[in-house]
């Protein structure tokens, strides 16, 4: 039997990263705890992690929102849509999972937040 006493690692080595299962490691930015956050004067939706100081726009560095998780951009052309996204925004609503449709008029978001 024939020993390799070179010392250096066998080629194939180098994957040992990849675990045991044949995946990849996740990177070290998907953080499962993030936050959809959404700038108010952009209208834009970006994911981080979630942080207690708040957020701030990646794009304009204004302040931005955590607008929850179950919250889907309508499209940018959509001003009255937008509308109520902002309305119910600026008076603190988060778009959750199993919290029932969310408003799509202007009225269920006045109804909505108690704003009359
Ligand atoms: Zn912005």
């Amino acid at each position: 039997m024939v020993h390799d006493t070179s010392g250096r690692p066998k080629p194939g080595r180098a994957r040992a990263a990849i675990s045991a299962k044949g995946r990849a490691a996740p990177p070290p930015y998907a953080s499962l705890n993030r936050a959809k956050i959404l700038c108010l004067d952009c209208r834009a939706c970006f994911k981080r992690d979630r942080s207690k100081t708040g957020y701030t726009c990646p794009t304009c560095g204004g302040a931005a929102v955590d607008i929850g998780s179950a919250f889907k951009a309508p499209h940018r052309i959509a001003t009255r849509q937008w509308e109520v996204v902002l309305f119910l925004a600026s008076h603190g609503f988060r778009y959750r999972k199993n919290a029932g449709p969310a408003p799509r008029t202007m009225s269920e978001a006045r109804r909505r937040v108690g704003v009359t």
